[in-house]
């Protein structure tokens, strides 16, 4: 790959998204960051204000974009249920109309350009691993749907423009992820799992706690990301990237208490409506397309996320 290519990073401010900013300019390569900061921050990307090599763009990718780049990923939506369901129409209308405005926008380009899926794609699923060929059991109509089915019409009109107009594209389809800069207040299993046992309060476990995620640490995802822009035009994806050690609920909480050598204890409540009750990525596709495997063991990576938060001040 050419260093002096220039990225677009649309939720570049986010979780994966600002961790890609950073990536990407250690490997040499241009970035111009696209965000509207709804769920991304300043804070994520003041380190690289400063390098000559990076650009900010305010915007919602609703709006046209205009730009030029050679390649563009497109990590723009907010991905917490927790927020996406107090931003619906927003969420879906970024995933919707934001995939349309990139796309056309990469056509004027001539640029390669990625879509962040998801495994939500494939809902609450019924086979115990998911591959790319599973349709998926999602709610068209339920409150993970803006998220799900916005994320479903993207790959959808992906691979339209892809056939119609020969779009150089690429779809990744993105299991749960995490690392340091997790949001903390996002709701999600690990941010909220480590916070709580940081603080000695209990853990606050969803359903019976059977209910399994496989958690992929952030610069697994990235070498997988990478990858995937590198790789032949021919491959396009769909391609699951995620790390198949599946975990419980229940086996995440007590592995957070032991890590961070807590006193919390773990309390129940209701599981939330549509939680799919298990996630388990098939990665045979990306280990042979990609030669891509995830290397960070889930202690490994959990330890690394825990010291994170030990040095960042943390809401009470
Ligand atoms: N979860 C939980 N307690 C929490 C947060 C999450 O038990 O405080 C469970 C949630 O019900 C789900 C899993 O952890 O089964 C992962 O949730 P998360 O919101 O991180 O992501 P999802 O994979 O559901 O999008």
């Amino acid at each position: 790959m050419k260093t002096d290519n220039v990225f677009l990073i649309t939720g570049g401010a986010g979780f994966i998204g600002s961790h890609l900013c950073s990536y990407l300019l250690r490997k040499g390569h241009k970035v111009i960051c696209l965000d509207n900061f709804v769920s991304g921050t300043m804070d994520n990307i003041k380190p690289l204000l400063s390098n000559n090599n990076f650009q900010l763009i305010k915007q919602s990718v609703i709006e046209p974009i205009s730009c030029h780049a050679d390649i563009i990923i497109n990590l723009a939506s907010i991905a917490s249920p927790k927020f996406y369901q107090k931003y619906p129409i927003d969420t879906f209308k970024t995933n919707v109309y934001g995939a349309i405005n990139l796309l056309e926008l990469a056509n004027k380009s001539n640029a390669i350009i990625l879509q962040a899926s998801t495994s939500e794609v494939y809902g609450d699923p019924q086979p115990l691993i998911q591959n790319e060929k599973y349709w998926g059991n999602v709610n068209p109509i339920g409150i993970r749907s803006c998220y799900d089915e916005g994320k479903r019409a993207a790959e959808s009109i992906f691979m339209d423009f892809h056939r119609i107009y020969h779009t150089k594209i690429k779809i990744a389809r993105i299991f749960n992820c995490y690392g340091p800069k997790l949001r903390s207040d996002d709701g999600r299993i690990v941010s909220t799992f480590i916070l709580q046992a940081l603080k000695n309060k209990n853990l606050t476990v969803y359903g019976d706690g059977t209910q399994t995620r496989c958690l992929c640490y952030i610069d697994d995802m990235l070498e997988g990301i990478y990858k995937l822009i590198q790789s032949n035009d021919s491959i396009i994806g769909p391609i699951n990237l995620g790390n198949p050690q599946e975990q419980s609920v229940i086996q995440i909480a007590k592995l957070i208490i032991e890590l961070t050598n807590s006193k919390s204890n773990i309390e129940y409540y209701p599981l939330p409506a549509d939680d799919p009750k298990h996630r388990c990525p098939d990665i045979s596709l990306a280990q042979q397309l990609l030669n891509w495997n995830p290397t960070t063991d889930i202690i490994e990576g959990i330890k690394k996320t825990i010291a994170y938060y030990q040095n960042t001040e943390l809401p009470s």
